[in-house]
């Protein structure tokens, strides 16, 4: 709005709604949350009750600044003009790649990640490389989280519950009660990947529980449930290495059993088959949402299991993104009563979930 524009009567009627416009999503005592669409990658954007902003990674680099710029898309929807924290949850393409990027289109005060990368990790370092590089510029301030931590992000309520290989000693506040789950679950080889030392967190708000598992895989996510369940029951899941089945473990699954999840899965990347059906099945699931269906084309990776098949799809109304189209998010409200309202950009349907 320029200065000569606000002596007009149509820009003192602006003037007047505009800043209520900008404060609908931000700060408005509720908890918002975006599953941005960056392709196979995780971007998930978390703005607090209080306005603060929080940033779960940062998607893939190249691309013509596309992660960057529907992270940028999201915040403005979400009335953020700055990222108050973003958590890095470990250094591989798809979670830090976009950093350098990201940072040259909204302002950043605080990285949060797990410290150094892990030497035995297969993939090259040049994106942790890269995101040094930004942190040593000094302009941005930085946190180190270990398991156990409360999570250091202005805004939020939440703690980490698995970083660096570790999970947390203790269990969240009411869990740790032994899981029977464990008998049916044996023990894992060791992941000597950066996916071991996947940052994972849950965030409360209105007595809900939100689980954000990062790319943590089958190893980590028993150790966090067995022998006895450290985090207990959760309401929202965000899955974990964007439905990937070497995570999201039948006991992990089933021992968290969310109410609804939400996977950030790319149209050739993850929503394996096998963690579909093991969320599909859960015992409390409301609800499965995905960020595209599954690959419609099975494929390996090296040394794993065949991913897609299409026929085990959550229902069209629950997939933000239909065949050959991509960018849109799911997004969450979680009202201060505990209830959900849940929209997928797809179908523009917008789903409310009540406070069990
Ligand atoms: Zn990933």
């Amino acid at each position: 709005m320029n200065a000569a524009c606000c002596f007009s009567a149509l820009c003192l009627f602006a003037a007047v709604l505009l800043p209520a416009a900008a404060q609908a999503t931000h700060g408005d005592g509720k908890l918002h949350i975006a599953v941005i669409d960056v392709a196979g990658g995780q971007s998930t954007l978390f703005v607090s009750p209080t306005g603060q902003s929080l940033l779960v990674d940062a998607g893939w680099p190249g691309n013509n600044y596309r992660d960057a710029d529907r992270i940028v898309a999201a915040a403005k929807d979400l009335g953020v003009t700055r990222l108050n924290t973003v958590l890095i949850t470990h250094y591989h393409t798809d979670h830090v790649g976009g950093v350098p990027q990201l940072v040259e289109r909204i302002p950043v005060d605080k990285f949060i990640d797990h410290g150094t990368r892990y030497g035995k990790d297969p993939d090259p370092a040049v994106n942790y490389d890269n995101y040094m590089r930004v942190i040593a510029s000094g302009k941005f301030q930085r946190s180190i989280v270990k398991a156990g931590d409360a999570l250091p992000a202005d805004g939020f309520e939440g703690t980490v519950i698995a970083a660096a290989g570790t999970v947390m000693q203790s269990s969240l506040p009411g869990q740790g009660a032994p899981n029977p789950l464990c008998a049916k679950a044996p023990a894992v080889l060791e992941d000597t990947s950066e996916n071991g030392q996947s940052i994972a967190l849950v965030l409360r708000f209105a007595g809900l529980t939100i689980v954000d598992g990062g790319d943590m895989t089958f190893d980590r996510e028993r150790m966090l449930v067995c022998p006895g369940n450290k985090v207990g029951p959760v309401d929202l899941m965000i899955v974990s290495h964007h439905g990937v089945d070497w995570s999201s473990s039948p006991v992990w699954i089933n021992s968290l059993a969310p109410r609804v999840a939400i996977m950030d899965n790319g149209s050739n990347k993850g929503g394996s088959t096998s963690v579909i059906d093991t969320i599909k099945a859960s015992p409390r699931l409301e609800a499965l949402y995905q960020l595209h269906p599954a690959p419609s084309v099975t494929y390996k990776n090296p040394g794993q299991t065949v991913q897609g098949g299409p026929e085990h799809n959550t229902p069209a109304e629950f997939i933000a993104n239909g065949s050959g189209v991509d960018g849109k998010r799911v997004d969450v409200t979680v009202n201060p009563d505990g209830g959900l309202d849940i929209k997928s950009q797809g179908s523009g349907q917008t789903k409310h979930f009540v406070k069990q």
